[in-house]
């Protein structure tokens, strides 16, 4: 049995890390591919490796390009830059990472207004708001050019026929749509389609490699050739082109082939908790579609919990609303060890 400690690395006591899918390490399978990584001057496409990479990401997205970026956030901020000019608007939910999450980007760096609407508790931004929220071509107004939604969101998989409907409407209103998918194959995985489909109705896909896909570094942005051309210049100028990217290609790639199906697993421990965490008293949780656990806990003994299951090894985030995540670093033993953990702390009273 693992010996739990409130520390992690350097062979010590191992830690239950569930505060974000992005803290897994590289394994030995993708560091042997890192280091068999055939690169090259990517700024001069040179690398061989990020090439094929962006042609396996389009193809699998079925779009005509894609372009590897530092991360999620320059991935959707050069999606943004490339459909939107200075003065005009992209509708976003407002609690999406693109809108919330991202330092005020697009405004800064691009002059795009952003309208925010309401995120209904399953991540949809309401068809009636959407189409409220799209101005008319007058001088007293932004020019809305672009719908961005969220998949997953807050780990909940977009319902397609909204998606679709959602898409429609913005398409038949002269607007372009983005999706931030920093959590897409989580989805296609939970939901049994493939990324294509649900990438299907937008212009512009972003993913991530370095959530729960398990890949060091990494995102793509995917879409047209005309807009992953204007994405480039973006990208360029906010410090985004890498020289021998191909070592951070070569370990997306890996990712790309052996951590898809076992995402289920992740969702699998995911529910595994929350089944754990809704037998305990004084805990209400939201059933998990994919990899991310939120629980309430009553009482405002959210902070208390979070402190006890530190110093039980055990790492997660929140206040009233504590959000656990599940990923490849994590086991069952471990998910067992936090419910032993949260057990303890909620039923001393
Ligand atoms: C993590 C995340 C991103 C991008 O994050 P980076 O840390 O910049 O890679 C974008 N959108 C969502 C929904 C995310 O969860």
């Amino acid at each position: 049995m693992t010996d739990y400690a409130p520390s992690s690395g350097g062979g010590g006591p191992a830690t239950v890390d569930l505060r974000s899918d992005t803290v897994t390490k590289p394994t030995a399978a993708m560091l042997a591919a890192i280091a068999a990584a055939k690169v090259g001057d990517d700024v001069f496409g040179d690398d061989p490796t990020v090439n094929a990479l962006q042609e396996r990401v389009a193809a699998l997205l079925g779009k005509e390009a894609a372009l590897f970026m530092s991360s999620g956030t320059q991935s959707n901020l050069c999606g943004l830059l490339a459909h939107c000019g200075r003065g005009d608007e992209y509708i976003v939910g407002q609690l999406a990472h693109t809108y919330r999450y991202e330092g005020g980007g697009a405004a800064v760096l691009g002059s795009i207004q952003p309208q925010p609407l309401p995120n209904q508790p399953d991540g949809t931004l309401k068809l009636e708001d959407i189409a409220a929220a799209i101005k008319p071509d007058d001088p007293h107004f932004a020019r809305t050019r672009l719908l961005a939604l969220e998949n997953t969101w807050n780990g909940n998989v977009l319902p397609a026929t909204y998606v679709a409907d959602a898409c429609e409407l913005a398409h038949a209103r002269g607007l372009a749509t983005h999706l931030d998918g920093a959590r897409l194959f989580n989805a296609a995985v939970a939901s049994g389609r493939t990324v294509a489909e649900l990438a299907r109705h937008f212009d512009s896909v972003s993913i991530c490699f370095s959530k729960g896909l398990g890949a060091p570094v990494g995102s793509m942005l995917v879409g047209s050739k005309a807009l992953i051309a204007r994405a480039h210049r973006v990208r360029k100028m906010v410090g985004g082109g890498l020289r021998q990217v191909g070592l951070l290609a070569a370990a997306a790639d890996h990712a790309l082939t052996h951590h898809i199906e076992r995402l289920a697993d992740d969702h699998a421990l995911a529910r595994r908790l929350a089944d754990g965490l809704a037998a305990l008293p004084g805990v209400t949780v939201t059933p998990p579609q994919t990899n991310i656990v939120f629980a309430q806990v009553s009482e405002g003994r959210g902070p208390a919990l979070l402190e006890h299951l530190k110093s039980r090894g055990v790492l997660a985030t929140g206040l009233i609303g504590l959000r656990f995540v599940t990923h490849l670093d994590v086991d069952a033993a471990g998910i067992d060890h936090a419910l032993g953990a949260a057990r303890e702390f909620l039923t001393k009273g």
